[in-house]
């Protein structure tokens, strides 16, 4: 591992932000901060903290010594000012004479000793930082160090390998504990560059922020040289089958089986996605003869249970056409992975002086071998998190066994921070969305009314797809939403074109719950005149695309077998006929029977099946050249024209995206169609 510290880009960011009133000890373990952040060797998504000792007035303008300390759960490559809040350093040193601190407390002392009462709660390893005496001081979960100290003999190899260098603490408890044990440790060394925290992570300090950073490096680097050394193959192969089924094939059996059905709401889910990840090393991993015990062994470093829980699920490789045989297995697997949850909570609960909340009991990471190994969280981004944060544990379980046996923490550990409080505290507790953990996919997702939709989705939590004849404008609507949304290319009119979009989309997320079939456009002509190929044409996009969008759809939601949702674009021509529109409306009115069908045949399923007919939608299917003609041949003004309905004013595209939500929403109705077009009576249901 190379030091990437420039003393120019230390500089530049010094100045950068003495503009700001920001002093110079505070920028420079920003630098050292942003650099430790960026390696994902080092930490990863909040992991690790970093300190700096310096005196800073405090609100009435008097000195003081205080300890800027990483704010918590904050990450370290992204770094600000704000995010190193300043907290007096004498409160927090008083606290080592402590016997014990329970978590309330020590938030509560360390919020009244802050400067600024309005910053955010300190790293819940600050008492560390406070105890040891250097003014620079960094932590992480480095890869390399963790496959030495994550070992039965882990304390004597770190002895071993990295030498006087640095102190061994055997593992403590994160906290008050761990904070005393690291400076007792010190204390006993005091010409060491940092400590080794067995099956947690390391610390390096000094009183120069670029020699904190170089010790971290320097350090790390005798870990990863020895690791190396020797690498041959590390993991013995298992047999797999000849044929492995495709991950667009795997995942939604597998995002099915890990749904939690709500008891007393039928049709309603807890729902996660999936991100799937299948490099090299993870293969490797995954599929070692030996993998059942050693990826069931546990976490990497303590913090990660939050993000991962202790142990992935494994699950049996999914041969190739054989895949209700997977299914099966699979579910006899999660099955096992709740029950043994529970029964780890239960357990360690009644050992617990306080009784905790029990966490839902699904995985956070599914390894299947032949594959790679999925993150599961409630929202495409922390499944990407679990994700991450498995492919780092991969790669320290990797590391230790090339030259020795991995090794976690005891259960009894793993729980403690599991339910540890502050740990919890990290993940929040903002309100969930209506939609969290649903796949919205929307045809024609580039136009007016798809992206309106798409947008409308997003907002009520779900994870969008895109799908789009022009890709490149399907990517750009995507990159717009807010939130990591799929933007595809799709042909509706090409079965394969929309089969390999599906496939897309479930790679992505894992699978589908709400699917739009929006695309479509209003060929024209005079019934009686029109040539076949034109209504051919409009049959194929008004008509066929839905049902070859609709038979995708229940491909994907019939192997999740968690119901979902369909809706139809259709139009009012479907119901009420407009002159020179038959080309359009025929097909629509198909296409309305269509969902009809879908609602009767697969409402057993718990699959819905609803339609929207809109009217008017300006940027929709009417152009402005088309509204300029027909006002003019009205003798109305646009304005006139366009809220020519019983409410007299113009229907939008986002007045359409809500009706298209609100079917999503209701579960409850099928076989229904909306209409949003200001009010026409001749096209009311009726
Ligand atoms: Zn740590």
């Amino acid at each position: 591992m190379k030091s990437l510290w420039s003393d120019a880009e230390a500089e530049a960011l010094v100045a950068h932000y003495a503009a700001r009133g920001v002093g110079r000890e505070v920028a420079l373990c920003l630098y050292g901060s942003r650099l430790l952040g960026g390696d994902k060797r080092l930490v990863l998504h909040g992991g690790g903290n970093t300190s700096v000792k310096t005196v800073l007035p405090d609100l009435f303008g008097e000195s003081a010594e205080v300890l800027c300390i990483k704010g918590s759960g904050r990450d370290l490559a992204a770094l600000e000012p704000e995010g190193l809040p300043a907290v007096r350093l004498a409160p927090l040193r008083a606290l080592r004479r402590r016997e014990s601190l329970d978590d309330a407390e020590m938030v509560r002392l360390s919020r009244a000793a802050l400067l600024d009462p309005g910053a955010p709660n300190i790293s819940v390893e600050a008492l560390l930082h406070a105890f040891l005496p250097h003014r620079f001081i960094d932590h992480t979960h480095s890869v390399a160090v963790l496959s030495l100290a994550d070992q039965p003999d882990g304390a004597a190899l770190c002895a071993e390998v990295i030498g006087r260098r640095v102190a061994v603490v055997p593992y403590v408890r994160p906290g008050l504990p761990l904070a005393k044990a690291a400076a007792e440790a010190f204390e006993t060394g005091p010409d060491v560059e940092g400590l080794v925290l067995v099956k947690h992570g390391i610390v390096t300090f000094a009183e120069d922020a670029a020699e904190a950073y170089r010790r971290m490096i320097g350090l790390v680097t005798l870990a990863e040289e020895r690791i190396t050394r020797t690498r041959k193959s590390v993991f013995a192969v298992r047999a797999l089958p000849s044929g492995i089924a495709s991950v667009a094939e795997s995942a939604p059996v597998l995002r099915g089986l890990c749904a939690i059905p709500d008891p007393a709401t039928p049709g309603l889910y807890t729902r996660f996605v999936l991100d799937f990840r299948g490099g090299k090393a993870v293969r490797q991993f995954v599929d070692g003869a030996d993998l059942e015990r050693y990826g069931r062994a546990g976490v990497a470093t303590p913090d990660h249970t939050i993000r991962t829980k202790n142990t992935p699920l494994i699950v049996p490789p999914p041969e190739r056409g054989r895949l209700d045989a997977f299914a099966a297995e699979a579910r006899a697997a999660v099955e096992r992975y709740a029950a043994d949850y529970r029964a780890y909570f239960a357990r360690h609960n009644a050992a617990s002086a306080v009784p905790k909340r029990e966490l839902d009991p699904m995985p956070r990471v599914i390894i299947v071998p032949g594959l790679g190994l999925f993150g599961v969280g409630r929202s495409a981004n922390d499944a990407a998190i679990a994700a991450d944060i498995a492919e780092s544990w991969v790669e320290t379980v990797t590391g230790a066994e090339a030259i020795g046996r991995f090794e976690s923490l005891s259960e009894t550990e793993l729980f403690a921070m599991e339910y540890w409080s502050l740990e919890q505290a990290k993940l929040g507790r903002a309100e969930e969305k209506p939609l969290a953990g649903q796949v919205a996919l929307v045809t024609g997702g580039a136009g007016t009314i798809g992206f309106a939709t798409a947008t409308a989705m997003r907002a009520a939590g779900a994870e969008t797809v895109l799908a789009d004849l022009d890709g490149a404008a399907a990517e750009q609507a995507a990159a717009r939403l807010d939130g990591p949304a799929l933007g595809l290319a799709c042909d509706v009119t090409d079965p394969a074109s929309v089969r390999a979009a599906f496939d897309r989309a479930t790679e992505h997320f894992g699978g589908v719950d709400i699917v739009v079939s929006n695309a479509g456009a209003a060929l024209q002509g005079r019934i009686g005149e029109v040539e076949d190929a034109v209504l051919r044409k409009s049959f194929e996009l008004n008509f066929f695309a839905h049902q070859s969008v609709a038979q995708n759809a229940l491909r994907i939601l019939t192997a999740q077998k968690t119901g979902g949702c369909l809706l139809f674009n259709v139009s009012k021509q479907a119901v009420s006929p407009g002159p020179n529109f038959g080309p359009y409306g025929l097909p629509k009115a198909a296409t309305l029977a269509l969902m009809r069908q879908y609602a009767l045949e697969y409402g057993s399923a718990g699959i819905r099946a609803n339609a929207v007919n809109a009217d008017g939608i300006r940027g929709g299917l009417l152009t402005p050249e088309m509204i300029a003609a027909r006002a003019a041949s009205y003798g109305m003004t646009e304005a006139q024209y366009m809220g020519r309905n019983l409410l007299g004013h113009e229907v939008t595209a986002a007045d359409v995206a809500q009706a298209f939500l609100s079917l999503a929403l209701a579960r409850s109705t099928t076989g229904a169609f909306l209409t949003v077009d200001g009010g026409n009576i001749a096209a009311a249901p009726r």
